[in-house]
């Protein structure tokens, strides 16, 4: 029942530190740190936890001169570590005399974010903003254009706002204001062409924190050019609220087919995990079937079939079990994160999602007979009982994952035999 995917944008290819963006290559997940540059024990073990959990381009601010001073050291620490994760640095105000007078920063870096909104201002702004090109020629890194809705240059709004003030029609402030973030992107983009960049290292961004302005900007930005596209919803907020409105504008533009790489921003609580905003972009791109990450885990909400907690129980087992196990398992068993474990809790819908898994359980509602059968590739191999179930299942689990990934054993001799104590956690 595999749907049809969205068909992707054309856009130019570019790279970033040996990762591919754009031109059709995988849609690339971006995180980014919050801690403290100048700090290398501190930044390191943040991009690292990123790195780990899955970011394939990590940014770091780039706002003061030890900052600037710490980005070698940085980096020498993580490929010390085996972490090759390349490295962004975000630029603002200052950019160009840290970028200018820093030249192991300009080399460790593995792209230059550029906010054409506070590159500088008035007559400083054009020469600013040509030592950051320059840079990146120099050291023949790509840049990222990324404009946002909190820092758009005001003089370019202002006279778009004047200008639409004397047209004869005028049309409504926030679409002048989506105009100006569009025009902000292309015009720098073009400044940058006009000043040597190539265009195939080129990345823009329009970020808005309102999922329609961000799904309006985004798709005309596509329009209009083809640069690669970095995607994201900023200050989408915190929790739930975060989450489903980068979700929703987000995957409003994948499904379009537009988006080269994205970044979750979430405001993690005080101490938090930065790395959730990771989990989540992989977790969008892998919902919609446009990526896999990890192996994916069905469940059904439950309902008044299931009177026990013991299913949701043996759901987040097996979900914290995969995770667990994905770290060894990656790199052991090629094309493991796309495989699909149902666990589900009744005979209503349990044998049939368990059917399209490949491997799936499905635990008795109340009132049914207490057995919990389990199917692999779409057949019922074996009926599992008593009180072992989850260590039972867990070791089926990884019997296919060794059989149908490792390509050592066969599944079927690995089923633990149909064990005859009854269930007694479930009613
Ligand atoms: S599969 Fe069964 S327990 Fe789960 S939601 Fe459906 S009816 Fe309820």
């Amino acid at each position: 029942m595999a749907a049809t995917l969205p068909v992707r944008r054309r856009t130019r290819a570019a790279t970033v530190g040996g990762i591919a963006i754009g031109g059709g290559a995988p849609i690339v997940v971006q995180s980014m740190t919050n801690t403290d540059t100048a700090d290398v024990a501190a930044t390191v073990a943040q991009v690292r936890a990123l790195a780990d959990a899955g970011s394939e381009l990590v940014r770091i601010t780039v706002n003061t001169a030890e900052a600037a001073a710490a980005v070698p050291a940085i980096r020498a620490a993580l490929d010390a570590q085996g972490c090759r994760v390349p490295l962004i640095g975000d630029f603002h105000f200052n950019g160009h005399k840290l970028l200018a007078g820093n030249r192991e920063c300009a080399q460790a870096l593995a792209k230059y974010r550029i906010n054409p909104g506070n590159v500088g201002k008035g007559i400083k702004r054009d020469p600013q903003f040509a030592v950051l090109i320059e840079q990146a020629i120099a050291f023949g890194k790509p840049v990222r254009i990324g404009v946002n809705w909190g820092s758009l240059d005001a003089d370019l709004l202002a006279r778009m706002m004047d200008d639409n003030a004397r047209a004869p029609a005028p049309l409504p402030a926030d679409a002048v204001m989506r105009e100006a973030l569009i025009e902000s992107a292309l015009g720098s983009a073009q400044r940058a062409e006009a000043l040597g960049l190539p265009g195939e290292r080129i990345v823009l961004s329009c970020k808005v924190s309102v999922v329609q302005d961000l799904v309006a900007v985004y798709g005309e930005l596509a329009r209009r050019c083809d640069y690669p596209l970095h995607l994201g919803l900023t200050e989408a907020g915190m929790g739930s609220k975060g989450i489903v409105a980068s979700t929703a504008a987000l995957a409003v533009l994948l499904q379009q087919g537009i988006g080269d790489t994205i970044r979750v921003s979430l405001t993690p609580e005080p101490g938090g995990d930065r790395t959730r905003e990771v989990l989540v972009a992989q977790e969008i791109l892998q919902s919609m079937g446009l990526r896999s990450f990890a192996p994916q885990v069905t469940a059904c909400p439950g309902c008044g079939r299931t009177t026990s907690t013991y299913f949701q129980e043996l759901a987040g087992r097996i979900e914290a079990y995969l995770r667990a196990a994905m770290p060894a398992w990656r790199d052991r068993y090629p094309g493991v994160e796309n495989l699909h474990v149902a666990v589900m809790g009744c005979v209503v819908n349990g044998p049939g999602e368990s059917k399209l898994a490949n491997i799936g359980i499905s635990l008795p509602g109340t009132g049914e007979t207490p057995v919990a059968p389990v199917y692999v590739d779409g057949q019922k191999t074996v009926t599992l009982k008593g009180d072992r179930i989850a260590e039972e299942f867990e070791a089926l689990v990884d019997a296919y994952v060794r059989a149908r990934y490792g390509g050592q054993e066969r599944v079927d001799a690995l089923v633990p035999p149909t064990r005859t104590v009854p269930i007694k956690v479930v009613v």
